[in-house]
């Protein structure tokens, strides 16, 4: 179970890819990636090891992309197959997340968005979040940062979560309860990993949220943390790492 993103101006694919590797050491059941070329959001997730993705993954998803977030899964909500592997999209293909950790009251949260005529493909907890999330935008016309916000507040259990929207591919959104997440800080570029493994080749900064953190890490933009319950600003600290 780990997750990695990155927004900047390499190739995505290329940071996410290698980051997986390194956090392999954690375990997994399921790897995936999901990537926004400019066009199209791109998902490719199988059951299996990361080796297996990169020979699953097309040409086309390897190129271009400077936005991505990726996962290896370890499977508790739904068998590991390649339909219950991260990233997961929202019903209107707007939004891809990955979840590292169990959202315990996503049964009650199902039955209330079937009601509202979403529907699900997995049988995971995840895709549950991603559509409450897709839910909250709708509904209550805030952006995503907020959406991701007011739909924690709404879920009880453990996370670490990434969440982008392809109509807006120049932020994600984070967010950890009880899962480890650190945020590397690059030049004009961000990277996001379950533990600093995945980037420090590229930087030696580093902010890691506590529990009940959030942040919305946008290109261009200084990171600003602010607390899940009511919105306060955090006075994160930059961990300089030793290289
Ligand atoms: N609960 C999620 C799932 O089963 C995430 C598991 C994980 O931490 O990898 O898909």
């Amino acid at each position: 179970c780990g997750i990695v993103g990155y927004i900047g101006h390499r190739n995505a694919y290329d940071v996410v890819i290698n980051g997986l590797k390194r956090l392999e050491y954690r375990g997994y059941d399921s790897a995936g990636i999901a990537l926004y070329d400019g066009e199209a959001l791109k998902v490719c997730k199988t059951k299996g090891k990361v080796v297996h993705l990169e020979k699953k993954v097309q040409e086309s998803i390897t190129s271009n992309g400077s936005i991505g977030i990726g996962h290896t899964r370890w499977a508790t909500h739904g068998e590991p197959n390649d339909v219950n592997s991260h990233p997961h999209l929202s019903n209107s293909g707007n939004l891809a997340i990955i979840h590292n950790g169990i959202i315990e009251n996503y049964d009650a949260l199902r039955k209330e968005l079937k009601k509202r005529g979403y529907t699900f493909q997995s049988d995971t907890d995840t895709e549950v979040l991603v559509n409450l999330i897709e839910d909250v935008i709708k509904n209550e016309g805030v952006k995503l940062g907020k959406a991701v916000q007011i739909a924690l507040n709404q879920t009880v259990g453990a996370y670490a979560i990434a969440v982008f929207d392809k109509r807006k591919p120049d932020e994600i959104v984070v967010a950890r309860l009880g899962s480890p997440l650190a945020i590397g800080i690059g030049d004009n570029e961000y990277f996001i990993a379950s533990d600093a493994s995945p980037f420090i080749a590229y930087t030696n900064n580093a902010i890691y949220l506590e529990d009940g953190e959030m942040a919305v890490v946008r290109q261009g933009k200084e990171v600003k943390v602010r607390k899940i319950l009511n919105d306060s600003e955090v006075d994160a600290y930059v961990h300089e790492l030793q290289l």
